[in-house]
């Protein structure tokens, strides 16, 4: 028996989440494949050194919910897997049940943890808007999505290094992606960044962006934002963090001028760790904040400004 895990490629570049899968499929024993669609040598390498066993490479196919899920389901069934790894992204979570359904594997969405082996896999998964975490045995076949930036990713496995290419039937395509239209979402990808630096209402305007994001690009972060931010038009949506905006768990979340409501901890709860800086003591994002300073955001980000610069000077 075997994992199975799907790579993604973003702009040439092989996405994080992709290494990440590789490596907690080696946490459930392996041996692992991935596929890799429409990559080249140098993704591949990169998916050895995180724990890829064989590294399956499909060419020429154009992304379609439907195709992608034919093939993934057929590369899962001769190759044997019992657990399929898929990231949580916008493409993930496109995908995920409609291969679950053909393989009639249970489907477990959006987790940060995995343990076990490839026939019973014990996962976490933030549950009600992160309120709260479940932790869920379940039995293979299984379609598990893994939220990105969740996962240690190894360095330097020891990979046998095979390379297969195949070319999957994608079968009956009745919806296809024509276009994509990529949104206005700053320098560094928010879903994959480990560090985001974000701001709420207590920024004030749209005029105080350049504050956070002078920061922002010190610390090569990406810059996020909450709904209330966001309403008020001070920056596009794409940048929201939570329920009704993006997912993500940098490894550090600096939260300036956010209050903390739970729509928000929805998004950012599960970050490693977490900087909030509010003028309010009694702010509710202090209560899941590893670190908090009760002050004036526009006295505070100038200055660990000042501090990162020197830093890296
Ligand atoms: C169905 C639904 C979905 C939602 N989805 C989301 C979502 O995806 N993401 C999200 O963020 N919200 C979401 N919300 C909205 C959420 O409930 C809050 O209204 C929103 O998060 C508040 O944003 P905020 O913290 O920026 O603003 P506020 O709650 O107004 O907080 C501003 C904070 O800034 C502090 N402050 C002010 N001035 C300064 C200063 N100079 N220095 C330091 N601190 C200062 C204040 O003390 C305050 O704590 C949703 C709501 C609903 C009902």
């Amino acid at each position: 028996m075997s994992i199975l895990a799907v790579a993604e490629i973003k702009d040439g570049n092989l996405k994080k989440i992709s290494k990440e899968l590789a490596s907690a499929g080696q946490k459930l024993g392996g041996p692992v494949n991935v596929i890799l669609f429409n990559g080249n040598d140098d993704h591949a390498n990169e998916l050895f050194n995180a724990g890829a066993d064989t590294v399956i490479k499909v060419d020429g196919k154009e992304y379609s919910p439907e195709g992608w899920a034919n093939m993934i389901s057929q590369i899962a069934k001769e190759k044997g897997a019992k657990v399929i790894l898929i990231p949580h992204s916008v493409q993930g979570k496109d995908y995920a049940g409609r291969v679950a359904i053909q393989l009639s594997a249970n489907l477990i969405a959006d987790v940060v943890e995995v343990k076990g082996n490839s026939d019973t896999v014990e996962v976490k998964k933030p549950i009600y808007s992160g309120k709260a975490y479940a932790n869920i045995k379940v039995n293979s076949p299984v379609v598990i999505t893994i939220r990105p930036n969740s996962q240690e990713v190894l360095e330097n496995y020891n990979s046998p290094k095979n390379i297969e290419t195949v070319s999957p039937d994608e079968g009956t395509v009745k919806a296809k992606l024509t276009n994509m239209q990529q949104a206005e979402a700053g320098k560094v990808q928010l879903t994959e960044a480990s560090i985001i630096v974000s701001g709420g209402r207590g920024i004030k305007g749209p005029e105080n962006w350049p504050i956070l994001q002078e920061l922002a690009d010190l610390l090569g972060a990406a810059l996020g934002a909450s709904r209330a931010a966001v309403d008020a038009g001070w920056i596009d949506h794409s940048h929201q963090v939570g329920q009704t905006g993006k997912t993500v768990s940098p490894n550090l979340y600096i939260a300036c001028g956010i209050s903390g409501a739970i729509q928000h901890l929805a998004g950012m709860g599960s970050s490693k760790i977490i900087v909030a800086i509010n003028k309010d003591p009694d702010a509710n994002i202090f209560k899941v904040a590893t670190y908090g300073v009760v002050d004036d955001l526009f006295k505070v980000v100038p200055a660990m400004t000042e501090e990162v610069r020197k830093l890296y000077s």
